[in-house]
C-alpha cells in the first residue's frame, strides 16, 4: 500500500520505517508537528529528520510553518488535556493529507513511544480512517524500541530530550515538578 507516516521525528522513525518497508509497503512520512517549542527544536528536529529522509530515500513531505500560535490556542485553559488535543491535530491534518493526495493509509510514530498513550492514539487514528475513508495501519511498534533507540544512536541522529511542547519542557527540567 501507499502509506503516509506520521513522523514526529526522526529517532522515532527508525523502527516503524523498517516495519513498513518489510511488509512492502510504499512510505512516505508527513511531518506536521506544531506541538514543537522552542523555534530552534522545532527546527533541529525538521532538520534531522529532512538528512534521515535524504539517507534512507525516504519520500518526505513537510508542514515547515511553525504552528506554535494555532497550537497554544487550542490547548491553553486545557493545559490538563493537553495530549488528546495534540495528537489529534497532527493525525488529523495527517489523514487530511492523505485523503488529498490519495494515499492508500496512514499512520503515525508516535505508536512507537512508549510514553504516549497508545491506545488513544490507536482509537483517534482508527476514528479518523473512517472519517477519511483510509486504512490505518496499526502495529505496536513498541516492541521496537531499543533497537531504534541504538539505531538512532548509531547513525548519530539528535535526539530530543523532552516530548515537544512547552509543558513537557518545564515538566522535563523544572524540579519542583518532579515527583519526590
Ligand atoms: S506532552 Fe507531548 S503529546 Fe502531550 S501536548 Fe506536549 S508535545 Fe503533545
Amino acid at each position: 500500500m501507499n502509506i503516509l507516516l506520521h513522523a514526529c521525528c526522526a529517532p522515532c522513525t527508525i523502527y516503524p520505517l523498517s516495519i513498513l518497508r518489510t511488509q512492502n509497503h510504499d512510505v512516505t512520512a508527513y511531518f506536521n508537528n506544531p506541538n514543537i517549542h522552542p523555534f530552534k527544536e522545532f527546527k533541529r528536529r525538521l532538520t534531522t529528520l529532512k538528512d534521515y529522509a535524504t539517507a534512507e530515500k525516504l519520500p518526505l513531505v513537510t508542514e515547515d510553518k511553525y504552528g506554535l500560535t494555532e497550537f497554544l490556542q487550542k490547548v491553553v485553559f486545557k493545559e490538563e488535556v493537553r495530549c488528546p488535543i495534540c495528537y489529534q491535530m497532527r493525525l488529523q491534518k495527517t489523514a487530511e493529507y492523505a485523503a488529498e493526495h490519495g494515499y492508500d493509509g496512514f499512520t503515525t510514530t508516535l505508536l512507537y513511544s512508549r510514553y504516549q498513550n497508545h491506545e488513544l492514539l490507536k482509537k483517534s487514528c482508527e476514528t479518523l480512517a473512517e472519517q477519511y475513508s483510509l486504512n490505518f495501519l496499526y502495529e505496536d511498534f513498541r516492541t521496537g524500541w531499543q533497537q531504534g533507540i541504538d539505531l538512532s544512536i548509531e547513525k548519530e541522529l539528535y535526539r530530543q530530550p523532552y516530548c515537544g511542547c512547552i509543558y513537557s519542557e518545564q515538566e522535563r527540567y523544572d524540579k519542583s515538578l518532579r515527583s519526590k
